[in-house]
């Protein structure tokens, strides 16, 4: 049985939600393995809207064990906000549709609050995060100061661990002007929240490897995108989390091998939340009929997201570091009416070609992008599918795409409805 991994191929905001909720169909299981709730998934099933930040896409179908993995970071308060907004739109959730990993770290207020001081304190060289306390909360993960969730079953280990970690906590706070915890007041805040939280808290990775042998489908739902990822993405300007596919793996428990098949979510042009280095953004007229088209605004904080041409040179990077084995292309309707498409195909920097993003940050505020241009199409793409439905043009832009970066299309989206989708491959296919 291929189990399917999801990742976002660019700068997240690919259109995931829609292509997971597709294969949720398919799927047993449907886990989440690294980020939080800075990500946001529109789901649009018939009339209705489902907006997800931290639940896996799955849990809007009956009969689906939604997960939780450990390579996620967990703000319990966010969780149950937004289990509250689901029972209200009809959707049942318990321990029989979601299972948190007990070996999940926790976000806390302290680390949004850290979060936003230190953006504050950043001016103009901030990264943009979400704010929700994504980077604090993995940095004290790895510093060996966290509490996760099974911390809370136990009065006594959650005392020692709120004494770590507020011993860092209020040290850091000194120095940014800000006062110092109120002890009394998180701890019982925690103790509140621990018999909610408690109910769903599994031993993730045994029931995971169960469903395995027992031949269920598994679908690991990435959020963000690669070029977030902590090691490959543009640093600093990143997320905090390894957005790769091979985080599926140790985000729940399971070793490489449950891992059948990835699929990279590819937007057929390409846009970016937040600071950094964007090759291919436009801040013309185009970018802007982009963003327009696109509604391009993101879905946790409703910042307008930057737009620019289809970058082929970083989506061949990600799609080899994440080795992908099809790709779904989103969002191709949105370059319906252009007169002329462009591609990038390489960068030029100081006279020099370059088939890939160089690291160095000096290198990368120098890039130039290579442009290939393409005739665009005039008929519109929105809703087809088959092939049939499509004008030779946009075929041709999606086959150069297919080219360019040396990965097939597994799936054609042609609109946020579900059944606008082409299937050129199963991914749960063995
Ligand atoms: P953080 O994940 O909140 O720390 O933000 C770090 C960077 O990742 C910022 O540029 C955010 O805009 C970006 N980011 C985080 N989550 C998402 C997402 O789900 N989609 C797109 N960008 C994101």
């Amino acid at each position: 049985m291929a189990n399917v991994v999801v990742v976002g191929a660019q700068w997240g905001d690919e259109g995931k939600g829609k292509i997971v909720d597709w294969l949720s169909e398919r799927a047993d299981v449907i886990a989440r393995f690294q980020g939080g709730h800075n990500a946001g998934h529109t789901l649009v099933i018939g009339n209705t809207v489902y907006k997800l930040s931290l639940l896996p896409s799955g849990i809007v179908r009956k009969g689906k064990m939604a997960v939780i993995g450990n390579g996620v970071v967990l703000d319990p308060w966010a969780l149950f906000a937004e289990i509250d907004k689901l029972t209200a739109q009809g959707v049942e959730i318990g321990p029989d549709n979601l299972m948190i990993a007990e070996n999940t770290p926790l976000i806390l207020p302290l680390h949004q609050d850290l979060d936003q001081l230190r953006e504050e304190a950043a001016g103009a060289s901030k990264i943009g995060t979400t704010g929700r306390g994504i980077g604090p909360a993995y940095e004290d993960k790895v510093g060996r100061r966290t509490i996760r969730v099974a911390d809370l079953g136990d009065e006594e280990t959650l005392d020692s661990r709120l004494d770590r970690l507020l011993a860092h906590h209020d040290a850091l706070r000194q120095g940014l002007g800000a006062t110092p915890i109120d002890r009394a007041e998180l701890r019982a805040k925690l103790l509140e929240i621990a018999p909610k939280l408690l109910q769903f808290a599994q031993p993730a990775w045994k029931v995971m490897n169960d469903y395995r042998r027992a031949g269920k489908r598994i679908l690991f739902e990435g959020a963000q995108g690669s070029l977030l990822d902590i090691d490959f993405g543009t640093y600093p300007y990143v997320t905090s989390s390894t957005t790769m596919s091979g985080m599926a793996a140790t985000g729940t428990g399971m070793g490489p091998s449950a891992i059948g098949f990835v699929l990279g979510i590819v937007k057929a042009y390409t846009t970016r939340v937040g600071s950094g280095p964007f090759p291919t953004e436009l801040d013309d007229a185009d970018g802007q009929r982009l963003g327009e088209r696109g509604h391009e605004f993101g879905t946790v904080t409703g910042r307008k997201r930057r737009c620019g041409w289809f970058d082929a040179v970083l989506v061949r990077q990600t799609c080899a570091i994440s080795g992908v084995n099809g790709i779904a292309l989103t969002k191709l309707d949105v370059l319906d009416g252009f007169e002329t498409l462009k591609i990038c195909t390489g960068y030029e920097i100081d006279g020099q070609h370059f088939d890939h993003l160089p690291t160095a940050a000096a290198l990368q505020d120098k890039v130039r992008p290579v442009y290939e241009e393409m005739p665009g199409w005039q008929q519109s793409t929105q809703g087809a599918r088959s092939w049939a439905d499509l004008p030779a043009e946009a075929i041709k832009y999606v086959r150069r795409i297919e080219e360019l970066i040396q990965c097939p299309v597994a799936l054609l989206s042609t609109s946020p409805e579900r059944d606008d989708t082409i299937l050129v491959t199963d991914p749960f296919a063995d």
